[in-house]
């Protein structure tokens, strides 16, 4: 099969859809691979790296996109690129349908056969294809606000590990899922003392069995909540109802009884924030204050690490892009439900439930 990349278009996008590593895999699979001039650059890749992996160049996209059965890459295509999917071609990528009827009916459209890396599922009823993005989230969320705790960023000026003589920050994390156990982790590395709150038994049970005195665990009725936000340096925000925008579990009225100089950061805003005073913020200009309460809510918080996360996401889909590759997409689905779980457009049909019910299309 010939397996296309190009470059990530959509602004302030650094991620590319393949790795040299992935590049690698597929040629020695016996495809042919052709990635887009530069489109590695920004995850640290250059050219040569593809070719030494026994890939070749395009000049364009248009190139690339002429060229391949199979078109790999990151992000949602964008208008122009949609406009160059043909019918028969597969795309493999980040869709996100549900919320965008536009690019639902220009996919329908293009006769593509679309897999969509974030319904892709597991046999632990997990997404395995969005779960690295959470865990980079989640890794990355104590380190932003240890940075926002700083005095020069509008924080507190408590350092995450005290030292010997001063006790520890504050970090209470909402959320034991993949983001939240991330961030406990890594805040509890950082020497804060740190408590998980969620609302599955079976999970705070989970957590405490694997992490043991790591970081503490409390469950989280409303009670817990406010008592525990009242003390914190740091709140991380890491929850998830599946299929809703996430719940308002911090007020604004809460945030006068908080410390004036305290974090808030709320990773679970790409579903709309999980603190009433969160709004989406940029990499360029991530932070803001509200009551002497600082805010960090970056809606695409792995790009800040494009590297890593490309390198995750790429660990990840590799083998669904090898299976896709080696044995044509309706082998590869039939193969493995979980792949077929991924399939949301197929010849000029939606194919996904979800999606269609969101959108009001016939399915
Ligand atoms: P997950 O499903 O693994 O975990 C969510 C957890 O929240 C579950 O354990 C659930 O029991 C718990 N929960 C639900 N309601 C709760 C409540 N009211 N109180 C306490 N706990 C509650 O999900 P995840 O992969 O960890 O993702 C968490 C959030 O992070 C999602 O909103 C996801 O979209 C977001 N996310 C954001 C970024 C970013 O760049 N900002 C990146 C990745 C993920």
């Amino acid at each position: 099969m010939h397996i296309g990349c190009p470059k990530e278009i959509k602004p302030q996008e650094f991620r590319v859809g393949l790795t040299p590593n992935a590049a690698h895999e597929a040629v020695v699979h016996g495809h042919t691979v052709t990635v887009e001039e530069g489109a590695g650059i920004g995850a640290g890749f250059t050219d040569a790296d593809y070719t030494d992996a026994g890939a070749q160049i395009a000049g364009t996209a248009a190139e690339v996109f002429a060229a391949a059965d199979m078109i790999v890459k990151v992000k949602e295509p964008q208008p122009v690129e949609r406009k160059m999917l043909r019918e028969g071609q597969i795309l493999f990528t980040y869709l996100h349908l549900a919320p965008d009827p536009e690019q639902t009916k220009d996919l329908i459209a293009s006769g593509a056969t679309c897999i969509a890396y974030e319904t892709v599922t597991d046999d632990r009823g997990g997404l395995p294809l969005l779960a690295p993005m959470s865990e980079v989230a989640g890794r990355l969320a104590p380190q932003v606000g240890a940075w926002t705790l700083q005095k020069a960023n509008g924080g507190r000026g408590v350092l995450m590990g005290g030292v010997p003589g001063v006790g520890p920050a504050r970090v209470v994390v909402i959320g034991g899922g993949v983001v939240g156990t991330q961030a406990a982790k890594i805040a509890a590395g950082m020497g804060a003392d740190v408590t998980v709150l969620d609302r599955s038994l079976a999970r705070l049970s989970y957590l405490d069995d694997v992490f043991g005195p790591t970081f503490k665990t409390s469950y989280a009725s409303a009670g817990n909540l406010i008592d525990l936000v009242r003390e914190a340096d740091m709140v991380i925000g890491a929850v998830l109802v599946p299929g809703a925008a996430a719940p308002k579990l911090i007020s604004r009225v809460q945030l006068s009884e908080m410390k004036q100089g305290a974090v808030l950061v709320d990773v679970a805003i790409d579903q709309g924030g999980c603190f009433e005073t969160s709004k989406a913020t940029t990499h360029q200009d991530p932070i803001y204050e509200v009551d002497g309460i600082m805010h960090y809510c970056v809606a695409n918080m792995p790009g800040a690490v494009a590297r890593t996360s490309t390198i995750a996401l790429g660990n990840a889909t590799m083998p669904f892009m090898l299976a896709l590759a080696d044995k044509g997409w309706r082998q590869a689905c039939e193969d493995d439900p979980h792949l077929l779980n991924g399939l949301n457009v197929h010849a000029g049909k939606l194919t996904y439930f979800a999606v269609g019910k969101a959108l009001g299309i016939d399915v």
